[in-house]
Parts: C-alpha cells; sequence; structure tokens
C-alpha cells in the first residue's frame, strides 16, 4: 500500500480532521469472530490478555456554517475496573483534541452517532460530578432510530456493548434527531443504515462531486484489515448481513473511488480502495490525515 499524506482533507464544501479519542483493548478474537487466530495475530499482535490494540477514532467536518462530528469517542463515564481490563489510554479525549482546533463544546452543531456502543457513542454524555450532561450542549444529535430502540433493549447476546449512561440521557433531550433509514443529514453529507454489526449502524459519506467522496465506515469495517469479507466481528448481531452490507458498501466505494475511514485501525486511519485480480476490495492508498 502506498502511503500519501493530506493535513486537512478538503471535499466539497467541507474540511475533515480526524479526531484521536485514545486508544483500547479489546478481545482478538471478538474483533475477528470466526477467522482463526493465527491470521489475525499476525496482522494485529495480541498483548498478553490477547488483547489487540484499537484507536478510538472520531471525525471532524466543517463547512457551510457547520461544526460536525462523527462519533463522540468513549467518554469519560467507563467504571474504573472495566477501563483497566480494556486498558484504555486516554487523557482528554475528544473534547481536548477540539480544544487543540480551536472549537469548544459549544461551537458543535450537529453530532452524527454512527451507533451507540459505548466505544462510539460514550463522549455524547460528560460525567461532571454526579451528574451527566450533553457533551455538545448545541448540537443536534443525529442517530437512527432503530439504533436508539435496539440500544435501549440489547439481546442478551449484546447487552455489553451498551451502557444506560449513555442512552437513557439522550431519551427525550430536544437534541436529539431520530433517522429513518438513508437520508441526507445536511448538504452533501448522507448516511447509510446498515443492521449487521447493530441495528441502524450508518456509515457516513461526506460527498461532492468532482471531490472525492470520504465515508466513515463506522464498525461496517473497524479496521483495515476487515475489508476482507469473512473477517466479521464476534459482536455483530448479524454476520450475515454484515456480509451483505460490506459487499454492497465497499463495491460502491470502489466505482465511486471514495476514501474510506477506520473507526479502530491504529495504522491505517483512511485510504482509497481498489479491486485485485480475483475482485476483492482491496486496500489502495493510505491516506494519512
Ligand atoms: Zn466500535
Amino acid at each position: 500500500m502506498q502511503e500519501g499524506r493530506l493535513k486537512t482533507l478538503r471535499t466539497g464544501g467541507y474540511e475533515i480532521d480526524l479526531v484521536d479519542d485514545g486508544l483500547f483493548g479489546l478481545d482478538g478474537g471478538s474483533m475477528f469472530g470466526i477467522v482463526p487466530r493465527h491470521a489475525w495475530a499476525r496482522l494485529m499482535p495480541p498483548d498478553e490478555a490477547n488483547r489487540v490494540d484499537m484507536a478510538l477514532r472520531a471525525v471532524l467536518v466543517r463547512g457551510g456554517g457547520r461544526v460536525i462530528l462523527i462519533d463522540a469517542g468513549i467518554g469519560n463515564k467507563i467504571p474504573k475496573k472495566l477501563a483497566a481490563r480494556m486498558n484504555i489510554r486516554r487523557d482528554e479525549g475528544t473534547p481536548g483534541k477540539l480544544r487543540a482546533l480551536g472549537i469548544g463544546p459549544g461551537d458543535i452543531t450537529d453530532v452524527i452517532a454512527t451507533h451507540l456502543h459505548f466505544d462510539h457513542a460514550g463522549g455524547l454524555t460528560t460525567q461532571v460530578g454526579c451528574e451527566i450532561i450533553l457533551t455538545y450542549p448545541n448540537a443536534r444529535i443525529h442517530v437512527q432510530r432503530a439504533c436508539l430502540e435496539w440500544a435501549r433493549r440489547p439481546s442478551e447476546k449484546d447487552a455489553a456493548s451498551f451502557m444506560a449512561h449513555d442512552v437513557e440521557p439522550l431519551v427525550g433531550s430536544p437534541n436529539l434527531h431520530l433517522l429513518d433509514g438513508d437520508c441526507e443529514v445536511l448538504p452533501g453529507i448522507r448516511v447509510i443504515s446498515t443492521n449487521g454489526h447493530s441495528p441502524g449502524t450508518q456509515v457516513v459519506v461526506v460527498s461532492h462531486q468532482p471531490s472525492p467522496s470520504f465515508a466513515f465506515l463506522s464498525d461496517l469495517v473497524s479496521t483495515v484489515h476487515h475489508l476482507r469479507l469473512p473477517y466479521i466481528a464476534a459482536f455483530d448481531v448479524a454476520p450475515l448481513d454484515t456480509l451483505n452490507e460490506k459487499k454492497r458498501v465497499l463495491s460502491q466505494a470502489v466505482d465511486e473511488g471514495w476514501i474510506v475511514c477506520f473507526p479502530h485501525d491504529t495504522n491505517t486511519p483512511a485510504c482509497t480502495l481498489a479491486k485485485n485480480e480475483k475482485g476483492e476490495v482491496v486496500a489502495r492508498n493510505k491516506v494519512a490525515l
């Protein structure tokens, strides 16, 4: 894979910056589902507790008078014991990184939450003393209705992926904007709703021809390694839906020349794609943002 460097990506009328919320570790077996350890361990070497290092990534999109955050990071509400078990390494997280870009919490106009798993949605709210407040008080929070409904009543299989203290403060908030399926959330920013990882997980596409579209794939494709079709996390509630959605979305990404961004890849935050001689979608050029 070749490497290119862009400081701030400009696509259409928008500027895009990646926001590094921190790092954490998840069980490598869980991240790769049916793939045997000898195959994934070469790609993402596990630590002594079998955890693989995962980025916690949000994306900042600015333009057209809007300051938009895609996902909000893991936040500061994870209990200490669990934080240690997941080897969370996070200083000031997303709010600190935004501050370095000259953006305060009140400046964010929109948050597009790809889904409500705690590693993406924990940062929507912040613990201040005994209180939990919205981290971005002026932001509309765009979430798929199916996603919110599932997050409030998950199955026994995936209940550990959600935390009530992330989800319940959103319910009834005037900031919440529920979406029903694919739509254009803001001019040139559309979402594709998928159901394999978790119901209503949305891929966010920032598009404007003739510039390349930028797509945050969320956990439909968590890392560059998950471009391989059978590489599907055991966390997914409907792995065969993930498979079909990956085929559909990645084929569109290749056809339309998208730059794709992965939420959890520590080495390849974003890349362009191509089809190899077998017709498989593979990374072409790494795009460092
Ligand atoms: Zn995730």
